[in-house]
């Protein structure tokens, strides 16, 4: 572990779309360490950076970071700087902790495999592309903050926009027209209804990000329009079928689903403390190409798109202990 290393790596500015330079950094870092790095072009200036992707244990995160940019700093035992915890503390814990791994004889560096992709926090347009090339490896160890953690539950996503049509009236009139903001608003307050639970995991959670309708006070609302996010414990059509249910009190309002995925489970092992992801993650892609996916690693997903994202060494270091804990019990 060398945190200078990690500051060159935060110095560089990657925002989704904007990869390149820190790909070409990365891919450097791995042919430094003498791993056979190959650069993979995904879309015009953005690389996916691989090596050996048929291996026993494939190390995978992402190169890309949210906005705003702000560079490294280093106080005591923490580091702050923008994707400091997601990921670039992760994905260089998991460089360190290989190396041990084939220093310590645990496994030979052509049974261990890398994919540092671009557009997670964005697209997933590096692990969609990673998905689509042919490969197989018995266990993906996919790096993202859960305070080394391992996830055994991801949540779905399901994104609505709600649509309520209403009829245009003056409001001092009840029967000259109908409120699109008043169906809205009953629906909204009933979502908690259709939210299901899972044992040991817990409830469908939602969130109502974007709400808008109405033209003026004294009118009644001609149209009403709500985007919500569904954080699923469960497959997406149960709640679509519970909502669909709901919408028969409301006849004059519709939805579209803007984007969807369904919940995954995740591989742990026993002994490792445990967590599930609340946050979207690249470990889906890896579902159809990996045996086994687990999903964790250093620092915390709290900070990690905030102002004042850090990692402390400490979470760091025992992250890379982790890791090699985790692939030596894996191999027994
Ligand atoms: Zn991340």
């Amino acid at each position: 572990m060398d945190i200078k290393d990690l500051i060159d790596f935060l110095e560089i500015k990657s925002t989704s779309g904007d990869e390149e330079d820190a790909s070409i950094w990365i891919y450097n870092y791995l042919k430094k360490h003498n791993w056979d790095a190959n650069l993979i072009e995904i879309d015009e200036g953005r690389y996916n950076v691989t090596c050996n992707l048929n291996s026993k244990v494939l190390f995978c995160s992402h190169i890309d970071v949210v906005p705003p940019y702000f560079p490294p700093t280093e106080e005591d035992s923490i580091i702050s700087g923008r994707g400091s915890s997601d990921a670039k503390g992760v994905v260089l814990a998991q460089i360190w902790a290989a190396n041990k791994i084939v220093e310590e004889g645990i496994l030979q560096k052509n049974e261990i495999g890398y994919a540092y992709l671009s557009g997670e926090e964005l697209d997933h347009l590096g692990a969609k592309k990673l998905g689509e090339m042919d490969f197989t490896c018995d266990v993906s160890i996919v790096g993202e903050p859960t305070e080394n953690k391992m996830c055994e539950f991801g949540f779905g996503l399901l994104k609505l926009e709600i649509t309520a049509e209403g009829k245009t009236g003056h409001s001092a009139f009840p029967d000259s027209g109908h409120s699109a903001n008043h169906d809205l608003v009953g629906l909204l307050a009933s979502l908690g209804q259709i939210c299901g639970n899972k044992e040991g995991i817990g409830s469908t959670i939602y969130n109502i990000g974007i709400i808008s309708g109405g033209v003026a006070a004294n009118v009644f609302a001609p149209k009403a329009v709500a985007t919500v996010l569904f954080r699923l414990v469960e497959p997406s059509d149960d709640v679509l079928r519970k909502l669909d249910q709901l919408l028969k009190t409301y006849p004059r309002i519709t939805y579209k689903v803007l984007s969807r995925f369904e919940p995954i489970t995740l591989t742990t092992i026993e002994g490792f403390p445990k967590t599930v992801a609340r946050f979207n993650s690249d470990a889906k892609y890896l579902l159809g190409r990996s045996k086994r996916v687990m999903l964790f690693g250093p620092g915390d997903i709290r900070v990690a798109h905030g102002p004042k994202e850090f990692i402390s060494k400490e979470s760091i270091e025992e992250g890379i202990q982790r890791y090699v804990d985790v692939v030596k019990s894996l191999t027994k």
